[in-house]
């Protein structure tokens, strides 16, 4: 994992992601970090002022996994020195996360933990719906879906309009959006003889199940895209909702995979000089068409708050 951390983990990418700028913002620098060591020890309330901060502290840790939360009033590191009225959770990407063990009661090929190209067609249909659904009702722009490693998907929106939601606002908007109690049995009556069959199985089988308590508190965890699952060892990558039906969990690029690609590239393995660290090895591995994905992901919010800068100075003028 401390080779991964240090060679191939795009922190930079995810500054840029969550801090909407080049330069350090309250976005980053008041962002929960939390890490998990090995034996289950948990670490809250960490957060650094720079992505090279947090590279180190990841790669001092060497956690099996790291989260990310919402953006306090306070520096969440500085939690036990302010007053508790002073510290809240105040911004946080709107976020919404689908499993598969929701769906247990309609798909026949595998059940719990396990995932395979038939049952990943439900994700893939959850993911339709609820992307545009998202877009259409809501306006937001944008979302970033996140494998997670094993046998769910998450979805990060980063509209400034998200970010503020409330947590009431938030529950108002899951309860919208949850049609489909996952786990549960077929619950509406069909009234009408084929018609209302049909359309009942039609969203049975379509429309998301949705774990809802993830997307109602601001200040709920969840595991930072490219993380590591331990279960599969693959990384967490992002995942085009265009091609979502094409994706295959099997084919994503496992831990021990992109570390022997790095030793068959003409970069040499050993330990980087004293001072040098490298930040984009990942480009020599199969791990870059992700990192790209989620770096013009960033340009494009980056792009958008600058240009709303913009237009609040001239305003100003
Ligand atoms: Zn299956």
């Amino acid at each position: 994992m401390l080779a991964f951390y240090r060679r191939l983990y795009p922190f930079k990418s995810i500054f840029s992601w969550l801090n909407h700028e080049h330069t350090p913002t309250k976005l980053f620098t008041h962002r929960e970090f939390a890490f998990t060591l090995p034996g289950d020890v948990y670490l809250r309330y960490n957060s650094f002022n720079t992505a090279d901060e947090l590279k180190k502290q990841v790669c001092n840790l060497n956690p099996t996994r790291f989260e990310i939360g919402p953006v306090y009033s306070a520096r969440p590191k500085d939690k036990k020195t302010v007053r508790p009225a002073a510290f809240s959770p105040r911004l946080r990407e709107l976020v919404f996360d689908i499993d598969m063990t929701d769906y247990d009661s309609v798909r026949t090929c595998c059940s719990e933990a396990d995932i395979c190209k038939r049952c990943w067609a439900f994700i893939a249909a959850a993911v339709h719906v609820l992307d545009e659904g998202i877009r259409d009702q809501y306006g937001y722009k944008h979302l970033l879906w996140v494998y997670s490693g094993r046998r769910g998907i998450h979805l990060w929106i980063s509209d400034q309009e998200a970010m503020e939601l409330t947590d009431e606002q938030r529950k108002a908007l899951v309860g919208w959006m949850t049609v489909i109690q996952g786990g549960k049995e077929m619950h509406k009556k069909v009234n009408g003889p084929i018609d209302a069959a049909l359309e009942d199985i039609v969203l049975q089988y379509t429309y998301p199940r949705l774990d809802a308590e993830v997307s109602k508190h601001r200040n709920h965890l969840l595991k930072a895209p490219f993380c590591v699952h331990p279960k599969t060892g693959r990384v967490c990558v992002p995942v085009d909702p265009a091609t979502v039906d094409r994706f295959d969990p099997e084919r994503v690029p496992t831990v021990a995979q992109l570390l022997k690609e790095l030793d068959q590239t003409s970069i040499p393995a050993g330990e980087p000089a004293e001072n040098e660290e490298r930040h984009s090895d990942w480009e020599n591995t199969s791990l870059k068409p992700y990192v790209e994905m989620l770096d013009k992901h960033a340009l494009t919010i980056m792009n958008e708050v600058r240009r709303t800068k913009r237009g609040a100075s001239d305003l100003s003028w």
